[in-house]
């Protein structure tokens, strides 16, 4: 009887497969077959004994770990650092709370934290080095992902299954991972436009539900591959299916946006109420702090649904990067792209030294490209990739960024390839002089390349893209027994090779060959010898 597979509900499918891996790899004693009470019992204890991971940090803690590789910032890191506190703190309590009485209601607001700020300033690197120091997976995602869909619900969830990706399939720590949102802002309603925008607020209600509290189930129902995993597990746990849900309780959102404008909007509203009370324009709040004042009901008029802004009560300003900033990233931070460069040369046997006059540069450049510190990578990118494509096989070992590089990459260059040209000709006609000393060890036969000779072998090594040493053997391979013979013959036992060896190798060997036998017949002819 053939089944069509299609037809099939995933819950049907799930059945089956279970059904023909128990018949098919014949099935295990099934385990202590849970009756009555016992089931609660061996779950609970289950769920008891999951400590995902042991949380002792105190926000300070945090601060000096994020110093170590994010430049300004402190307060994203201050307050990052106390919403995390808490958010794990209470996680632990509501933990011990439950496994003495599960049915414990805990109330309590989530710590779900706001960064606004521009690109580049470090927002994700903020939360990615949290999370790796407190050793929960994380993920992150752009808000705008799940617009343009359209597949709202969907394709939210599928970043709790990939935080469980993360941790291995283990759940629980799944269930206490970070997830970071970047471009909330551009999910905003349009209320200020022709109408509202229906799907970035559909988007928004689904986080939100998210947010809150939720079971997400650990397998896409959709996805067939999963379904058959999970049956496999279920057959080697001995018919006991694995949780199949994630929870979303103690998971941290963290979501950020640039908020293109809200500055305006927040110097307008704070205009309107000042001017009420006849206070000058020039008592307004300094342009880089005007982001600080915004309160939740600037977010609602950009179009934020007020209950999900509600939801994010940690909100935090991340400033723009100054070219000074950006000078401390690359010179300081424990990130710094500087570091991966030096790496990346050293691979290929080269050093590199970047001056602080060189770094600064760099940076100046950098803030012009206005995306914070990516702008660096693009600076650097542009300005050392002849470098990296050159200098591998150049005979460069070490070289130095300065400001005269940063200011004309190409002349910097081509100078360096030339002094590596020379050094490299110098490495390899000592090469070519190390063969003649070991030809005359080995066949007690002193041979000597003319200079011109031993540049030309060097030249058809390079060119040729073999090593010189391969090169000289390969050519002069019959030479231990011309010039054996030719000894033999004069008694001569030492030569220098001209260029034509090197051109010509065997037609020049034939024809000394061929004179040394002049010399026997001279010499028996009683003449003096020719050499
Ligand atoms: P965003 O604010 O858009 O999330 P990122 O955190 O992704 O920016 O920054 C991009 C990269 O730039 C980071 O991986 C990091 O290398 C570097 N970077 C950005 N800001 C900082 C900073 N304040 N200190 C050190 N490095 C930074």
């Amino acid at each position: 009887m053939s089944i069509d597979p299609l037809k099939l509900t995933p819950e049907q499918i799930h059945e089956k497969l279970a059904e023909l891996l128990r018949q098919g790899m014949g099935a295990r004693p099934a385990a202590e077959a849970p009756t009555g009470e016992g089931t609660e019992e061996v779950e609970e204890t289950l769920e008891v004994a999951e400590e995902p991971f042991a949380f002792a940090f105190k926000p300070k803690d945090i601060t000096q770990h994020l110093d170590r590789f994010v430049i300004r910032q402190d307060e994203a890191k201050k307050v990052l650092s106390i919403a995390v506190c808490d958010h794990y703190n209470h996680a632990r309590e509501a933990r011990r709370l439950r496994e003495e009485n599960p049915d414990a209601v805990i109330e309590y607001a989530k710590q779900n934290v706001l960064l606004v700020g521009p690109t580049g300033v470090g927002k994700t690197y903020l939360v990615k080095h949290v999370a790796d120091l407190i050793g929960v997976p994380f993920v992150k995602a752009d808000a705008t992902k799940f617009s343009e869909t359209g597949y709202v619900g969907g394709d939210v969830e599928d970043l709790v299954r990939e935080l469980l990706q993360k941790a291995d399939g283990d759940i629980a720590l799944a269930e206490h991972g970070i997830i970071y949102i970047d471009e909330i802002d551009k999910i905003a309603s349009s209320a200020n436009g022709s109408g509202r925008d229906v799907s970035g607020r559909g988007v928004q209600t689904t986080l939100l539900k998210l947010m809150e509290e939720t079971e997400v189930t650990a397998r896409n129902p959709m996805d067939l591959q999963g379904q058959i995993k999970a049956a496999f597990e279920m057959q080697r746990n001995g018919g006991e299916s694995a949780r199949e849900t994630i929870n979303t309780r103690h998971i941290l959102f963290i979501v950020s946006g640039a908020f293109d404008k809200l500055d305006e909007q927040v110097r307008r509203r704070m205009k309107q109420s000042r001017l009420g009370f006849g206070a000058e324009p020039a008592a307004f709040e300094a342009e880089e702090n005007l982001l600080r004042e915004t309160t939740t009901a600037d977010f609602v008029n950009y179009g934020m649904e007020p209950e999900f802004i509600g939801r994010l009560p940690v909100r935090v300003v991340c400033d723009p990067l100054s070219a000074g900033d950006l000078f401390e990233i690359l010179k300081r931070s424990e990130g710094s792209i500087i570091r991966q460069y030096e790496r990346a040369f050293r691979a290929y046997g080269v050093e590199v030294f970047f001056e602080d006059g060189a770094l600064r540069r760099i940076a100046e450049r950098a803030e012009g490209e206005r995306t914070g510190a990516r702008g660096l990578l693009t600076v650097c990118e542009r300005l050392l990739r002849d470098f990296k494509y050159e200098l591998p096989d150049s005979g460069v070992s070490s070289f130095t960024v300065d400001e005269a590089l940063v200011g004309g990459p190409a002349a910097a260059l081509r100078a360096l390839l030339e002094s590596g040209h020379a050094e490299k000709e110098r490495a390899l006609l000592g090469i070519v002089a190390e063969f003649a000393g070991r030809f005359r060890d080995q066949h007690d036969l002193a041979i000597r390349f003319e200079p011109d000779a031993a540049e030309a072998l060097v030249a058809l090594a390079v060119a040729g893209g073999t090593g010189v040493r391969e090169l000289c053997e390969a050519r002069f391979k019959d030479y231990q027994f011309g010039l054996q013979l030719i000894r033999k013959n004069s008694g001569r036992t030492e030569f220098v090779l001209p260029l034509r060896a090197v051109e010509d190798p065997d037609g020049l060997l034939s024809e000394w060959v061929v004179e040394s036998y002049r010399h026997v017949r001279a010499n028996e002819a009683g003449s003096p010898a020719s050499p």
